[in-house]
């Protein structure tokens, strides 16, 4: 007898064949809202969002610096997140973030694993500037998607792209919020069929 696999079972089955797991404290829940929309825009994935106790963050807090060490941090959740088959971890912290040798980071990944987005220096209160809610929510999406793009594999980007390098607010504020032909091909061969085209 020849058994055929019904199509439509696996057509479903491949629609959430990616995960992207979000774990969020101390951001407003209309930016995540509005972040997962975005998200949804730019991949195929199933996205869920889940809280992270205050806890959890500031057991890496290094009081005299007044910032989170990122890479204990993302270490510690990658030992204590559960990763299904095909998922990233995205974490969204209103916390400052740093590594050894560096003043402050914007976040940090791993690849196969997700990444960190420290939301402090996003905020343009943080400069002393007034209160730009647009820009602020398109700076944590830019992030994201750099993060989540080197956990996809991406390298740095020179072309004008959210993959670029960013050193300063001012060189998040200037690249793209989306990933070039180069690096959306790259994604592509990795991850077949993660973007949405
Ligand atoms: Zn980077
Ligand atoms: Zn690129």
């Amino acid at each position: 007898m020849i058994f055929i696999y019904p199509p439509i079972f696996y057509l479903a089955d491949m629609r959430h064949k990616y995960l992207i797991q979000i774990y969020s404290t101390g951001v407003e829940d209309r930016i995540l809202e509005d972040l997962i929309q975005s998200l949804k825009t730019t991949f195929n994935a199933k996205l869920s969002l889940n809280y992270l106790e205050w806890k959890d963050i500031v057991q890496f807090y290094n009081p005299m610096r007044k910032q989170v060490n990122a890479s204990k941090l993302i270490y510690w959740l990658s030992e204590n997140i559960s990763f299904p088959p095909n998922s990233r971890m995205l974490v969204l912290a209103n916390i400052d973030g740093y590594v050894e040798g560096l003043n402050f980071v914007f976040g940090i990944s791993n690849p196969g694993i997700g990444g960190i987005v420290f939301t402090t220096r996003l905020n343009p209160l943080f400069y002393g500037e007034e209160y730009d809610d647009y820009l602020y929510r398109l700076r944590i999406f830019k992030e994201t998607l750099h993060e989540l793009g080197h956990s996809y594999g991406l390298t740095h980007c020179q072309n004008l792209c959210v993959m670029r390098f960013s050193n300063s607010i001012y060189d998040v504020d200037r690249k793209p919020a989306h990933y070039c032909t180069k690096c959306q091909k790259k994604l592509n061969y990795h991850n077949p069929e993660l973007l949405k085209t």
